[in-house]
């Protein structure tokens, strides 16, 4: 039997997450608990419930179609859109996953989150997109959840990409035993590297780890020759002070060569409603998103130590 591994989604024509049109394949299951994920659904190693408030008119066939009683009886739509309300559809515990609340909906309030896919069956989706990858420069950008996190397939996965000619981005934190990463990265085109803070008791509190071992693998994938973007999120009261940012450029500057590119990118807060769906408190306070403008001056910052630096990291400014 073929391998499989459970695909949250399959995202075409991004711009935003390596050079042209890019299809970001986003494997299920990560094991850092980034606060700001924008893909919490990617965090979890197995299927979930995504259930969208505001679809639902509560008729109740969900409740009465769960044989696990995993499910809320019907409040009115008033009291479960209400602002500040807590209700929540399913009751996690109980619930094993047998989907069938998903079929008795009417509505499309409730939708699985986490399909098995073959290699093949990504990569035909992948090639759908072929002619523009080829007028772009884009290709196929390994995503999560981390592609560490399940080395063996994305191995696979990558082996099976170049064989089509697909140009391939890895998007890691970097937070995986080297062996891993460098085994994947030897088989990509261009390493997307996240850093989610350089203070490494700061990088705990927000992501469930510390970041040595992301530091280090980041020094050693430089010293491998790997083409690296390094992906540096600037959220407000974390990691958007000047003082902040020369720490991070004085860590840059003990590797063994300038970076090929740096993408500042300014922290949103779009992805809030995936956490509702998934039945999750958003838990970033108040942090405001980050108008692009308010960051540029960073750019000479980094300069010294890329190639090219970019705001927002869109994959055309590369060919420019
Ligand atoms: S997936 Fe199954 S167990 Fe879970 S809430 Fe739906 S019907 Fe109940
Ligand atoms: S079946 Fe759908 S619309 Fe009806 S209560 Fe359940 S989630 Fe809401």
């Amino acid at each position: 039997m073929s391998d499989e591994t459970l695909i949250s989604q399959i995202q075409r024509f991004s711009i935003n997450d390596g050079p042209g049109f890019r299809t970001n394949v986003f494997l299920k299951g990560c094991n850092l608990k980034c606060r700001w994920c924008h893909n919490p659904e990617t965090q979890s190693f197995t299927k979930e419930l995504y259930w969208k408030r505001r679809l639902c008119v509560q008729c109740g066939a969900c409740f009465d179609a769960c044989p696990n009683e995993a499910i809320n009886s019907p409040v009115s739509p008033e009291e479960s859109n209400a602002e500040g309300s807590t209700y929540y559809k399913i009751i996690k515990e109980n619930c094993d996953n047998c989907m069938k609340c998903v079929d008795a909906c009417n509505y499309g309030a409730l939708e699985i989150v986490g399909k098995p896919m073959t290699i093949e069956e990504i990569l035909d989706e992948v090639e759908r997109d072929d002619l523009f990858y080829k007028n772009s420069g884009g290709g196929m950008t390994l995503s999560g959840g981390d592609p560490t996190a399940h080395t063996a397939f994305s191995d696979k996965l990558l082996i099976a990409a170049k064989k089509r000619g697909i140009h391939v981005c890895l998007d890691t934190s970097g937070f995986g035993q080297w062996e891993s990463l460098e085994l994947l990265a030897n088989k990509s085109d261009i390493i997307l590297y996240d850093l989610k803070h350089i203070d490494s008791a700061i990088h705990e509190e927000l992501t469930g780890v510390p970041n040595e071992l992301i530091l280090q693998n980041l020094s050693r994938l430089v010293d491998n020759g790997s083409e690296i973007w390094l992906r540096i999120l600037v959220i407000p009261g974390y990691s958007d002070s000047s003082e902040y940012h020369r720490k991070v450029v004085a860590f840059l500057s003990t590797l063994s060569r300038p970076l090929d590119r740096i993408d500042l990118l300014p922290y949103h807060n779009w992805c809030e409603d995936k956490y509702s769906w998934i039945g999750r408190k958003w838990d970033m306070g108040g942090a405001q998103a980050l108008d692009p403008a308010d960051i540029d001056y960073l750019v000479d910052f980094y300069e010294p130590v890329a190639r090219q630096v970019t705001i927002g990291g869109s994959g055309f400014e590369a060919e420019n």
